[in-house]
């Protein structure tokens, strides 16, 4: 998956997806055609297993990009320095080479992937495709509902601050918050 990256960032595909979903297909097609030989590759449907390997592709490359001094550290066996702001996250890198987030519900009986989200830098633009995606997912929830839904897969380094920056520019969301508003002042304008 080097193509996805360019001077040490991930840019030239996503850059182009709209949206979460959209890029999770476009990548899970380079993972194909990289893997496979091109000519016995038909226009079907992908699979999950192709959507997720894409996935865990895109995940890996941002990580290994933005939690650097982490992933160095942990491979090695070394503890977290002080100034890592993610100390209190516990993050550990499982099976898959993922840097994920530790301690929190590991005995809980929550599938795996729920006990162990992702970590996902909040300043990368995969962060606000996953957003949108969830917040339009569940029909435009709101901040901590639409947080608690991205948190059943992905962790958003300070994601709560983040979501609802997110949210605050969601067209739909803005013209529902403002049909409220005229609703509202019709009301106070009506003269008794
Ligand atoms: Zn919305």
């Amino acid at each position: 998956m080097c193509f996805l990256v360019q001077n040490n960032e991930i840019v030239p595909i996503i850059d182009k997806c709209s949206s979460f979903l959209k890029l999770q297909g476009v990548l899970a097609w380079c993972v194909c055609f990289k893997e496979k030989n091109p000519l016995q590759i038909t226009t079907g449907n992908l699979t999950v297993a192709e959507l997720s390997t894409a996935l865990l592709c895109l995940v890996r490359k941002v990580q290994s990009v933005y939690f650097t001094t982490e992933i160095w550290c942990i491979e090695r066996g070394q503890q977290l320095p002080d100034s890592i702001n993610l100390l209190t996250l516990s993050p550990f890198l499982d099976e898959r080479k993922i840097l994920c987030v530790g301690g929190r519900l590991r005995h809980s009986n929550l599938p795996a992937e729920q006990k162990d989200p992702m970590l996902i830098p909040n300043n990368h633009l995969i962060c606000d495709l996953i957003v949108k995606h969830y917040h339009f997912s569940y029909l435009h929830t709101g901040a901590e509902a639409t947080l608690a839904n991205i948190r059943t897969k992905f962790w958003i380094v300070n994601g709560r601050s983040k979501v609802k920056r997110v949210i605050k520019q969601c067209i739909k969301c803005l013209k529902v918050s403002a049909k409220g508003k005229n609703q509202m002042m019709q009301i106070y304008l009506v003269p008794e």
